[in-house]
């Protein structure tokens, strides 16, 4: 894992143009958005990280504002709007690594990313990799082979909360 990653800089309408044509080209690419500090920008401001896969390129929105807003219909457009399952749907519990995590980020001490097997920022690379920046305990990891669901909707759970 390189950290930060190496990221050109872009307007927010350029990176939407990006994920356009990646999306529409049917390539591969992922989003993350970033707070300040975060290790995957090393940037004391918020971004989105666009990870065009298939160029090998790394491409980044800076703001100071919040961004999850703008982040979100990219992230529709890249990942699909039912990349997690439902609420309703049965799934085992998450696991005591990411619970862990998740009590850790409901005291207000770091924040999450869910890394899949190819993305430049994941530590594990060939493996999901649910990562939480811990303001005190530093980054805690859990890695699996399997897309691990249960930890992702727990995740995205609170993230959009
Ligand atoms: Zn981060
Ligand atoms: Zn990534």
């Amino acid at each position: 894992m390189r950290r930060p990653l190496s990221i050109t800089t872009l307007g927010y309408d350029e990176l939407a143009e990006k994920a356009h044509r990646i999306a529409g080209a049917g390539g591969r690419g992922h989003l993350h958005t970033t707070p300040p500090g975060c290790l995957i920008t090393g940037s004391p401001r918020r971004a989105i990280v666009l990870e065009a896969t298939d160029e090998g390129a790394v491409y980044g929105f800076f703001d100071d504002q919040p961004i999850e807003d703008r982040a979100k219909p990219l992230a529709i457009l890249l990942h699909g709007a039912d990349s997690v399952p439902d609420d309703h749907e049965t799934l085992e519990p998450a696991s005591a690594a990411v619970n862990t995590m998740a009590d850790r980020m409901r005291a207000g001490k770091g924040h999450f990313h869910i890394l899949n097997p190819v993305c430049l920022a994941n530590p594990n690379p060939g493996q999901w990799t649910i990562l939480f920046e811990d303001v005190e305990l530093g980054v805690l990891e859990s890695a699996s082979d399997e897309r691990p669901l249960a930890d992702i909707r727990l995740v995205e759970r609170l993230i959009y909360a």
